[in-house]
């Protein structure tokens, strides 16, 4: 009920970096936009699984009910169909906005990480919530730093192509800050670097998904550019872990949450060949505009404030993965009548 739930909250409206109370208590209530998607559906799982009250906004633009349908039924469990660029009233303790196309072939059709972040932010700002970010490396753009570090202020085209991203992220981190300094809002900020894991969008676009994909589906992998460009690849679990650690902390950030373990994008292709089919073959495609060459987090912070590191390696992570996309794939092929 409305009062035993107001029992377990001791920051409402309260002073920031206090821990709440009711957390690991089931009767904490959270808000997860962007739910349905790949991290989000990974994250509602360790949620629901420590014993919260959890309540997904998905407008299902990326994301799909088949990742939460093992939760339908739970009374701790709830969905909710809604743009977060409309705005929304709920009763909530802790809000983890991740709602975004979050991918180059889908995030330049929507103003999600403008208007959706400020819905949120009034949001918690009205009821007292504490809300997290999901930043992106992105916004250190084609870094002139290298690994990053927080500090780094980044070296971001205004004006490109993957602008409504890296730019759009950039004001989000923008607004929180302000809610946080004008409002007193309790925020938390991770930038996230590349992530991978089951029930990644299979055609979005991004390389892991793609390689592992082409490689089940017997296609060359696709290599864009020269293939020497680095990316590092954090594990799903990892990553969850590391967003639980930062919004249960003290600490506003932005925090790094990514895995060191840097890897060419041939180097990539070569562990997936391993892990997958060993004769799978390389394609070069032109590269796309504005590429980073290189990324690599520094987590040194996270490691010291929020205790947190990731432990899964990209050789361990990989095969983690496959069987998901091999089902998928065999589903939407058998959906297709082949
Ligand atoms: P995803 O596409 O799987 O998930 C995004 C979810 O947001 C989807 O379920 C989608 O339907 C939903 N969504 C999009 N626009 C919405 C809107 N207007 N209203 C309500 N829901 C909406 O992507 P993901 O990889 O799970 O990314 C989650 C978050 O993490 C994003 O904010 C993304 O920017 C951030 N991030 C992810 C990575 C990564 O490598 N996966 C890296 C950096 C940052
Ligand atoms: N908002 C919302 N739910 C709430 C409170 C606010 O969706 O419970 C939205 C609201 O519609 C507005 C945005 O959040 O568009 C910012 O709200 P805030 O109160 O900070 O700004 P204001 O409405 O005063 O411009
Ligand atoms: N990339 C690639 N082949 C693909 C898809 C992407 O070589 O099929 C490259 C892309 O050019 C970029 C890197 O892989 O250099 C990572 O791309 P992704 O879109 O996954 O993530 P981001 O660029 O956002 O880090």
């Amino acid at each position: 009920t409305g009062s035993t739930r107001r029992d377990s909250i001791s920051y409402r409206g309260g002073k920031p970096g206090r821990v709440p109370v009711g957390v690991g208590s089931r009767r904490l209530r959270i808000v997860v936009t962007g739910g349905a998607g790949f991290v989000g559906s990974h994250l509602v799982d360790k949620l629901i699984g420590r014993g919260n009250e959890v309540i997904v906004i998905d407008n299902f633009f990326t994301g799909r009910k088949e990742n939460l349908v093992h939760l339908f039924g739970n009374p701790r469990f709830e969905l909710i169909r809604h743009d977060v660029v409309e705005p929304i009233l709920l009763e909530v303790d802790q809000i983890y906005h991740l709602a975004c196309p979050a991918s180059p072939v889908h995030y330049k059709y929507n103003p999600t990480n403008v208007m959706g972040t400020l819905n949120m932010l009034g949001l918690a700002k009205r009821i007292g919530a504490r809300f997290l970010l999901t930043s992106t490396s992105e916004v250190y753009g084609d870094p002139l730093e290298h690994p990053q570090k927080e500090t780094y202020w980044g070296n971001v085209n205004p004006i490109g192509e993957r602008s409504c991203y890296d730019e759009g992220k950039r004001t989000a981190e923008t607004l929180t800050m302000d809610y946080h300094r004008g409002a007193g809002v309790e925020v938390r900020i991770a930038r996230i670097f590349n992530t991978y894991g089951p029930r990644m969008c299979l055609d979005d676009g991004r390389v892991v998904s793609n390689f592992v994909a082409q490689a089940i589906r017997k296609q060359p992998l696709t290599v864009y550019g020269d293939g020497k460009q680095t990316r590092s690849f954090q594990y799903v679990s990892d990553l969850v872990n590391g967003l639980v650690a930062l919004m249960d902390g003290e600490h506003v950030g932005p925090f790094n949450l990514g895995n060191p373990g840097e890897f060419t994008m041939l180097e990539l292709a070569q562990v997936v060949k391993e892990t997958i089919d060993s004769s799978a073959t390389i394609e070069y495609r032109a590269n796309t505009a504005d590429d980073p060459h290189m990324r690599k987090p520094d987590i040194s912070k996270a490691k010291e404030l929020l205790n947190w590191e990731p432990k899964v390696p990209l050789r361990e992570g990989l095969p983690l993965m496959v069987n998901d996309f091999r089902n998928r794939i065999l589903n939407e092929d058998e959906g297709k009548g082949l």
